[in-house]
């Protein structure tokens, strides 16, 4: 399929852009199809955010029977996880053990960032230019650079003048970092920060927790691996991946009961207290009502308030770390173990920042309006330029010298999060507009992916060399998405996942909050029409 040997012909079909578990897929998939691929890797390994994030106590929080790839079941029933959740190194591990299966690595250059993309609309290819002052010719750009890769950058004043260590969980190093004996300051208390805030606390001589907002840490109910379960998906591993494109998370887990008022009170909190005790994403899937009803979602909500209360011996610790300002599950849930449990420990302080907001950081620590707290090693998770980060700093521009976000001032328009008008052959894996970071990433990726290697096999067997939306499809979809959303309470709940323009405050969700099985079915049916929506030339 490697387009004709013209002196017009791109170095290769395709490149692509990262090599987490997008990259590598997308690596796999299209060779596979018989297409010509580069990919580029800015880190010196596979892994993409599991190479990147190697803060204590990272691991994923969806279960390990989900979150891996379903494509060769031979890979699947030879893995053995040894964790309901896995912890970030025995993630990596697999990783890598994927790239050497299926010998990918010699498709990927390493530690080189493509730094350039231009579309000649001419020859309808991409040249991509790279750190390493390397130029390749493409007819299609696969941008895998994931939604979470580029960190937000410390904005905290001070931060040069700190004279000990510190350190973001988004770019952890490879060498251990020591704290015992240490006092460790954590700032952010979203996923990452609750994550390493229960682990370097065992360690450390004292921590202090700086806290804006109180997120809603659920245990995850860690443990070893459900041996039956697996091998039950592992006889038929295709079934299973037709199976978890059928549900709404991409992930097998308890779901919705119906909807709250179908319950009297105690069956209600017997129905909260089940999934507590279950643990992990699944306390956001009890009541078909819990994301658009205030009420049913307080029920949920004020459960998990209450147990924080249990849990926390200091009542004023335990008021600082209750979320009240927002319903739960409007911003992702902290899925943690012990986290609450970390407070009563004499070594960790939790200091409220929403109540006394930072000033500075200093030589030898932080000081607040009304306090400085000495430390030794800073810890920053502040989160990620989502979406666009990754997008933005890979420098792609069309004939017209515009990059494709740059006409996303209200929000990101694309179709079915895969491709923006205005930029042809260029493929943005899970992007806004998809289920992405609402669904099992690993899943949409690999959905995404088979997609695009059907649309690519779909032009080769036509001849086509240039695709991309129609204006009409790109509308409608993006008009789609926030139709889906309006409704529920996390649309007008401010955080990463909702674009609020600065003028006019106008909203836009981000990813695709209908469900990875009806996002599913809408792709499957788009590629039995022969790709509605997609404009082709040759
Ligand atoms: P990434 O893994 O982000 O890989 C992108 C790669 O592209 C990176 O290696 C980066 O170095 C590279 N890159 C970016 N730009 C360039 C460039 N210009 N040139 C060269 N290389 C470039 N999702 C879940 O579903 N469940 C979870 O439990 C979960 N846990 C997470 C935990 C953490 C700490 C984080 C940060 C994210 C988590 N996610 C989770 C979301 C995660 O993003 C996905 O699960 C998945 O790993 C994304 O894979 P990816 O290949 O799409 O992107
Ligand atoms: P995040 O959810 O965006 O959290 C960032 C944290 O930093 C928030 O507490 C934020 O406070 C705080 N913060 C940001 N800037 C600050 C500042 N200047 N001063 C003080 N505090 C500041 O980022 P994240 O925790 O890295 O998680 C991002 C996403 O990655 C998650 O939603 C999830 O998709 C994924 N993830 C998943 C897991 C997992 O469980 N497997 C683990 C890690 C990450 P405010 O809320 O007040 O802004």
């Amino acid at each position: 399929m490697t387009p004709s040997g013209s002196v017009n012909a791109p170095d290769v079909d395709a490149v692509v852009v990262g090599a987490g578990f997008g990259g590598l897929y997308a690596l796999h998939a299209l060779t596979g199809q018989g297409f010509t691929v580069r990919g580029f890797e800015a880190a010196p390994g596979v892994g993409g955010v599991w190479f990147h994030n190697r803060y204590p106590g990272a691991r994923v929080d969806i279960e390990c029977y989900d979150y891996c790839y379903y494509f060769d079941p031979d890979l699947y029933a030879e893995w053995r996880w040894t964790e309901r959740y896995p912890s970030q190194p025995e993630i990596l591990a697999y990783l890598n053990h994927v790239a050497d299966r299926f010998d990918l690595r010699r498709l990927i250059t390493f530690e080189t960032w493509a730094t350039g993309a231009v579309w000649d609309p001419a020859l309808h290819q991409y040249t991509v230019t790279t750190s390493a002052g390397e130029s390749v010719t493409c007819r299609y750009l696969v941008m895998a650079t994931g939604q979470l890769s580029s960190s937000r950058t410390p904005d905290i004043p001070g931060l040069g003048d700190f004279r000990g260590r510190w350190y973001e969980t988004s770019h952890w190093p490879r060498e251990e970092v020591d704290f015992r004996g240490r006092r460790v300051g954590v700032i952010g208390t979203g996923s990452s920060g609750t994550q390493a805030i229960t682990e370097i606390a065992k360690t450390c001589e004292h921590l202090y927790v700086f806290q804006r907002t109180p997120n809603y840490a659920i245990p995850a109910r860690n443990g070893p691996v459900d041996e039956e379960r697996y091998r039950r998906i592992a006889e038929d591993v295709p079934a299973a991946w037709r199976a978890l494109q059928r549900t709404a998370a991409g992930a097998v887990m308890p779901t919705f009961h119906g909807p709250s008022t179908d319950f009297p009170p105690e069956e209600q909190r017997r129905l909260i207290s089940e999934r507590w005790r279950w643990g992990g994403q699944s306390i956001n899937a009890i009541f078909s009502d819990q994301g658009t009803s205030e009420a049913a979602n307080e029920l949920v909500a004020g459960f998990v308030r209450e147990r924080v209360r249990e849990i926390v011996r200091d009542p004023a610790v335990a008021e600082a770390l209750a979320p009240d300002a927002y319903p739960i599950g409007t911003r992702r849930l902290a899925i943690t173990t012990e986290y609450y449990e970390t407070f009563n420990r004499p070594n960790v302080t939790l200091a409220d920042i929403k109540a006394d907001p930072i000033e500075r950081v200093t030589e030898s620590g932080i000081k607040t309006g009304a306090a400085e707290y000495d430390i030794d090693i800073l810890v920053l998770a502040l989160g990620f330029e989502a979406f666009t980060g990754s997008l933005d700093k890979a420098g792609i521009r069309n004939e017209k010298g515009h990059s494709p976000t740059s006409g996303w001032d209200k929000g990101p328009r694309t179709y079915l999060g895969l491709m923006t008008r205005g930029f042809p052959n260029l493929f943005i894996v899970t992007g806004p507009g998809s289920p992405s970071v609402l669904a099992n990433m690993v899943a949409a990726n690999v959905q995404h992916l088979d997609f695009v290697a059907g649309l690519l096999r779909h032009m080769a067997e036509n001849g086509h060399t240039r695709v991309e939306p129609s204006a009409a499809a790109q509308r409608e979809w993006s008009e789609h998405v926030q139709e889906v959303a309006r409704p529920l309470l996390r649309y007008r709940h401010d955080n990463y996942m909702v674009h609020v323009h600065p003028e006019t405050g106008e909203r836009n969700f981000i990813p695709y909050v209908g469900g990875f099985d009806r996002y599913v079915r809408a792709c499957q049916e788009i590629a039995e029409r022969g790709y509605d929506g997609f404009e082709f030339a040759s």
